[in-house]
């Protein structure tokens, strides 16, 4: 008997998410030295982790030998005294990736709807598609989420909406007012999943407590993996109502979140002055990144997050000539913007390099 008579069919079926290139693989494909390359693809922090986040993760390794606290207690306690919150009301996972997987574990059975918009992050397809459960993909207007027109393509089958903002890969968030009337508006039947991976980058993110307060069904997606810069360690969380966040805890591994990764989070949120610096750094690199594109003649979406997309023409040449080059940044081709490229925001040594090696490449 073949092997995929007996496998899950959505799995046989199951697309492959493209991560951005790790430096070494570069490296060792073009014959590269490491340390000249620049890896502006996957929105990682130029600044690294917080020194004190660094500093824990180290010290967590003297008790490498032991399991993880399983249930997060400390990290959880962290979280509810930062938000005001129940600890009761966060479930952590490893990387909010996780989180979203879960989602799909409580939530979707083969045949239900899942709601998101198009281009929107890759991972809520992939998980509605795991589960044997629809994508129904709505288009951006004006490369922001058309939040009308998501609320228009609920149907009586569909189980979850996700809405990320600042959206990735384009950058463009939506404001707390209509995102709280949206989901306000949503029917019974529906969970939303609000992906807040970037509001850190924000001056004044959406707060969506009250619908959690109104015992909505909405669940809040957060990261460390992005402006707290512990993506390695791979920790998320989300924040929802006592009963949707036991839910998403029943379905995880008993051990899902490591030692390091829980240590280096609590020390990441207590060091509220690192997070503020790399903000204005990403919104002072956002400005180097608009205005160095904007003299190559070059269009870009306007961004509040820590990375851009930029009009190349033909995407593909140009990602694979910066690689070539040593900078490594994301072809949007996936996302079906072929003559696009997302470009993370580096340091201004980075951001520097990325123009000045774009008008190179651009001149051919
Ligand atoms: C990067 C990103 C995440 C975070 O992923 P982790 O698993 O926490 O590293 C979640 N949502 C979006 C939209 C992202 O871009």
């Amino acid at each position: 008997m073949k092997l995929e008579a007996l496998v899950n069919s959505s799995v046989l079926t199951q697309p492959v998410y493209e991560p951005g290139k790790p430096i070494e693989d570069v490296a060792r494909e073009l014959g590269l030295d490491a340390a000249t390359i620049i890896k502006l693809a996957s929105n990682e922090n130029p600044f690294g982790p917080s020194p004190r986040a660094k500093a824990a993760a180290i010290r967590a390794m003297d008790q490498g030998e032991l399991y993880p606290d399983g249930g997060c207690v400390a990290l959880r306690a962290r979280l509810a005294k930062e938000w005001g919150l129940d600890a009761g009301q966060f479930v952590i996972g490893n990387g909010s990736n996780e989180l979203i997987e879960l989602l799909g574990h409580v939530f979707l059975r083969p045949g239900d709807e899942v709601v998101m918009g198009n281009p929107s992050f890759a991972v809520y397809k992939l998980v509605t598609l795991l589960f044997g459960a629809k994508p129904v993909e709505v288009p951006l207007v004006n490369y922001t989420h058309d939040l009308a027109a998501l609320a228009a393509a609920v149907t009586s089958k569909t189980k979850l909406i996700f809405v990320p903002s600042p959206n990735n890969p384009m950058g463009t968030a939506n404001t707390e007012a209509e995102l709280l009337a949206f989901a306000r508006n949503l029917p019974e039947h529906v969970v939303f999943a609000f992906d807040e991976a970037y509001a850190e980058f924000l001056e004044n993110p959406p707060d969506l407590r009250p619908l959690i307060r109104e015992r909505r069904k909405v669940v809040c997606l957060r990261t460390f993996s992005k402006i707290y810069g512990l993506a390695s360690l791979r920790v998320g969380y989300g924040y929802a109502s006592a009963g949707l966040a036991s839910l998403l805890n029943r379905v995880r591994q008993p051990f899902n979140v490591n030692a390091i990764g829980q240590s280096a989070a609590i020390a990441a949120l207590d060091d509220g002055e690192f997070v503020a610096k790399c903000r204005s750094e990403n919104r002072a690199g956002l400005v180097q990144l608009e205005t160095g594109l904007r003299a190559l003649g070059l269009e870009t979406v306007p961004s509040v997050a820590n990375f851009l997309l930029v009009k190349v023409g033909d995407g593909a040449r140009v990602f694979s000539d910066l690689q070539k080059q040593g900078v490594i940044v994301r072809p949007m081709r996936p996302y079906g913007m072929a003559e696009w490229l997302r470009i993370t925001v580096g340091t201004p040594a980075q951001n520097e390099r990325l123009l000045r090696t774009l008008a190179k490449v651009l001149r051919g």
